[in-house]
């Protein structure tokens, strides 16, 4: 299995053909998805303005991987700290994990789960992620309010920026399959000017008029949430 580093050096190595190197960005957003798979890759399409042809603009790649290796690190920081914890606990005898400390067990992925892959924060993921750890690990995450917005959830949900703070037990299922599938696959696409994409500049949108360039492949990333 690769491994989140392994993935993202590939990404960034410029000799490999683009649609390569955004599969192996796939691989780290699987490794590493606070708001869940789908809802973390949407993410990177819009912050890191990842055009559908990516020949338009390789240095997208980069911006994504940078951004979602930054936020793996903040985690990473934190997770050692709460190893290290664990480790003195067990020595004192507590061998079982307190049920506040249990978020933490289950790794950076759906820390904010989104279950709408469209709605989640804008931010970018190490302000969101650094933001959401000092709030849980202080104990201060209000039963019924978002701990980013503090906005009192419904159904479990921040109506602001559609995380769902404790995680992705209990889900409420929002989209059938069928608009899951669509959304998914419109989202993978990055179909310009469907709303599902960033913005495309000027000077590409120009150019893609005339262009008859085919997608190099419409196969859908992945089932995973
Ligand atoms: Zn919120």
């Amino acid at each position: 299995m690769t491994s989140f580093p392994a993935a993202a050096l590939r990404v960034r190595d410029e000799s490999l053909p683009a649609y390569n190197r955004l599969l192996q960005l796939r691989e780290c957003a699987l490794r590493c998805a606070p708001y869940g798979f789908r809802a973390t890759w949407h993410h990177l399409i819009i912050n890191a303005r990842i055009p559908q042809r990516l020949e338009d603009d390789p240095a997208a790649l980069m911006r994504a991987v940078d951004e979602l290796a930054a936020a793996r690190t903040i985690w990473q920081r934190h997770a050692a700290g709460f190893a290290a914890e664990r480790r003195a606990a067990k020595a004192r005898g507590q061998r079982v994990v307190p049920l506040r400390d249990r978020w933490q067990q289950h790794g950076i992925i759906g820390i904010a789960f989104c279950p709408d892959p469209l709605r989640h924060p804008r931010d970018p993921l190490p302000v969101i992620v650094g933001r959401l750890l000092d709030v849980y690990a202080s104990g201060a995450l209000v039963d019924g309010e978002c701990p980013l917005c503090n906005e009192p959830l419904r159904k479990k949900i921040c109506s602001d920026c559609g995380i769902q703070p404790r995680g992705r037990d209990g889900a409420m299922k929002l989209t059938g399959a069928s608009r899951t599938h669509f959304l998914w696959r419109e989202i993978w696409l990055r179909t310009p000017g469907s709303g599902f994409s960033p913005p495309m500049p000027a000077v590409l949108r120009d150019a893609n008029r005339s262009a008859t360039t085919a997608v190099g492949d419409d196969s859908l990333g992945t089932d995973v949430q």
